[in-house]
């Protein structure tokens, strides 16, 4: 059972991001911790991560952010949400403080930029309508099967309601593509798998795919053997990375281990092939795979200028 906490924050909500793919963008996080829980959660080693069972929401945001924008000499284009945690969790707190801030900000004529593997509430949907020229989202999936989707997200959004908000934000005219990322070598990466995947993203009108598969790293790797109980299963994922490749991942000084080179540059191509059957750009995580690209991923995008507002 997860513990909800309401925290007050010390320092400002707005901060740089240490991630290359993040650098352009202030990004804020609505909580420390989240419910989502995935079995490979990058977060997990992170100093602020409270825990498997608590989740600690933030006070007072929309205030706070609005004083924090105040303040600022050159108003932001855009804010990204969230790069610890994920903006749209089934706790109402985390909700509740999203639509504040992200309302805030969209009436201020500053865009709005998510990654979510989470059901966005009505209200939000509402005001992304109403303002879609200013949202870009990506909504994580990586396959179809929502048996293996309960397996690595067991408290994220089902497949199916995923792929119908994505289909809904599409015809609204946001900004969107699939983050198909990570991608568990063994899993769900099959060619027939990969198919399936990229036939429903076709369906919903989406034309675009940031792909990358998952690195490890320690705390990675310990999420992995205590959620994934069939022993069978984990060995063969952790067994893909005995060879792997030590890279950096985006930030600096920060190294996780990747698939061998060659594995990665056969899997990306087969990747690619697929999507382009159906109609989607693949774009590959260049901060994840280092070696073979320095593509973008598209995880933030240029904001469009705000007009007059803050002249
Ligand atoms: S949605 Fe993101 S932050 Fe939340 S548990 Fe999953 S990987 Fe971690």
């Amino acid at each position: 059972m997860m513990k909800v906490i309401a925290k007050k924050r010390a320092t400002n909500f707005l901060t740089s991001s240490g991630l290359r793919c993040l650098a352009g963008l202030p990004t804020v996080n609505i909580s420390a911790g989240c419910a989502h829980k995935c079995v490979y959660c990058y977060t997990k080693g992170y100093s602020v991560y409270p825990g498997d069972e608590v989740v600690e929401v933030y006070e007072d945001m929309a205030e706070r952010i609005a004083d924090e924008v105040a303040r600022k000499r050159k108003k932001p284009g855009a804010v990204y949400f969230c790069p610890s945690c994920d903006p749209f969790q089934p706790i109402e707190e985390v909700q509740q403080n999203s639509f504040e801030v992200m309302k805030l900000l969209l009436e201020m004529g500053i865009g709005v930029q998510f990654v979510t593997k989470g059901k966005i509430s009505d209200d939000i949907l509402d005001i992304f309508r109403r303002y879609p020229e200013q949202v870009c989202g990506q909504i994580g999936l990586t396959c179809v099967d929502d048996e293996i989707r309960q397996t690595i997200e067991p408290y994220a959004a089902s497949v199916e309601s995923r792929l119908v908000q994505l289909r809904h934000l599409v015809s609204v005219g946001v900004t969107m593509s699939v983050r198909c990322d990570p991608m568990i070598p063994g899993l769900a990466d099959g060619n027939d798998q990969l198919e399936a995947l990229f036939s429903a993203i076709e369906d919903t009108g989406c034309r675009e795919a940031a792909v990358s598969y998952l690195f490890l790293r320690p705390a990675i790797a310990e999420g992995l053997r205590s959620n994934i109980k069939e022993a069978q299963l984990l060995e063969k994922i952790l067994e893909s990375y005995r060879n792997g490749v030590q890279l950096p991942i985006g930030m600096k000084s920060s190294k996780g281990t990747m698939l061998p080179k060659c594995v990665r540059e056969e899997r990306y191509a087969v990747i690619r092939r697929i999507a382009d059957s159906h109609g989607i750009s693949v774009h590959l995580c260049g901060c994840k795979n280092s070696d073979i690209t320095n593509e973008t991923c598209y995880i933030t995008r240029s904001p469009k200028e705000p007009e007059g507002l803050f002249d």
